[in-house]
């Protein structure tokens, strides 16, 4: 395929019909890109991706990357994966081939085509943290046989499969670090807080709350978190990461809950659930180093993203929902 015009590229996403994804294709597509969405669907729906269906510059190809890819391209980011612990506990082995193997194979398509190739690691390296807030030279506190190993295991292998191709075969590489991220598109029923939480007090249900809520995650926007990660992908070359990219404010779980009730102005209760098996206790990121690197932090405070993610579920839960 002939190079395309000026500065456009062609962007392969895998994962792109996922909640970040989706942002991202969005994203590079008015960057003037020609983008190549990978996915085959597994947590998110066709929805995601189509109002870009039929944009001549967009193109949504459905394939598992565990299985090899033959495409041309100029760059990867690499996000397919399903990132919410309900959908990748379902298939354990198939989240960790999906880490993996699918690392592997998009690796090999970036050496084979000597581009570029970020990877949407997570801040679940660092596992139950035994350091705060994280930063990016702590090893994590990983238990490697628990249920929430098949993705925190095969992201750490990821990311070492991403340095070994850059040390033996001198890719390019950019890891980045993601800390909890919440927005529109996020699957009506993934699982994840904040979906979760908003569809709950939107429907009038009760809100769960695992354990006391006394837990902590610190909360990123979609578009603060898509602009970082395109900000990394332009990075000298010299700037692999790993790199921490999240919104360094920190809330409990419980206080989350109680935001959520108010700003939907819903009648719901709050109501405890067993806490998870090795659900980290707090979290936050170190976001000095995407500070100084990559000139990025975060700027839309939870409020106000909150607001546009009430906004996005009730209409959706206006339009009869998606499964
Ligand atoms: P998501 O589940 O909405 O998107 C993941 C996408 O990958 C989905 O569209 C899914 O269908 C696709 N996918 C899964 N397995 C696949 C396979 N084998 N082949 C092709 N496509 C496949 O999740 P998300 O929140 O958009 O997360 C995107 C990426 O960012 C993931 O890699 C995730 O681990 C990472 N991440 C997300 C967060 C977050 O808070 N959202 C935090 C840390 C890391
Ligand atoms: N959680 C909760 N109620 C829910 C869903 C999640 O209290 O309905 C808690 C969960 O136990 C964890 C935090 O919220 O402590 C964030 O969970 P999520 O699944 O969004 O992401 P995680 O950071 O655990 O991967």
């Amino acid at each position: 395929m002939p190079r395309l015009h000026g500065s456009q590229k062609r962007v392969l996403v895998t994962g792109g019909a996922g909640f970040i994804g989706s942002h991202l294709c969005e994203r590079l597509l008015a960057e003037g890109h020609d983008v190549l969405c990978v996915d085959n669907l597994y947590s998110s729906s066709k929805q995601n991706i189509d109002h870009l269906i039929g944009n001549p510059y967009f193109e949504h190809l459905r394939h598992d990357v565990t299985f090899p890819l033959y495409v041309e391209v100029d760059e990867i980011y690499n996000l397919a994966c399903p990132a919410s612990p309900v959908m990748y506990q379902t298939d354990p082995v198939q989240t960790t081939k999906t880490s993996v193997l699918g690392a592997i194979n998009m690796l090999g398509l970036a050496k084979r085509m000597r581009c570029r190739i970020l990877q949407a690691s997570t801040s679940e390296v660092y596992g139950d943290p035994t350091v705060h807030p994280q930063k990016e030279s702590y090893w994590g506190n990983v238990n490697p046989i628990g249920p929430r190993a098949c993705y925190d295991e095969g992201k750490r292998c990821a990311e070492t499969l991403f340095f070994d191709y850059h040390r033996q075969h001198g890719l390019e590489v950019k890891v980045a670090r993601i800390f909890n991220t919440y927005g529109p598109r996020m699957h009506i029923s993934d699982g994840r807080v904040v979906s979760n939480f908003v569809v709950q007090a939107l429907r009038g249900e009760d809100l769960t709350i695992y354990g006391d809520g006394s837990q902590t995650r610190s909360f990123c926007y979609v578009d603060d978190l898509v602009s970082a990660l395109i900000a990394l992908m332009n990075s000298p070359a010299d700037v692999t990461g790993p790199i921490n990219l999240g919104n360094p404010a920190e809330l409990r779980i419980g206080d989350l809950a109680k935001q959520v009730i108010e700003m939907t102005g819903s009648s719901s209760k709050i109501v405890q659930k067993p806490l998870p098996q090795d659900d980290p206790v707090q979290r936050r990121p170190d976001a000095s180093k995407a500070k100084e690197l990559l000139d990025w932090q975060a700027s839309v405070p939870l409020d106000e993203g909150l607001k546009k993610t009430i906004a996005y579920f009730r209409e959706t839960l206006e339009a009869g929902g998606r499964g």
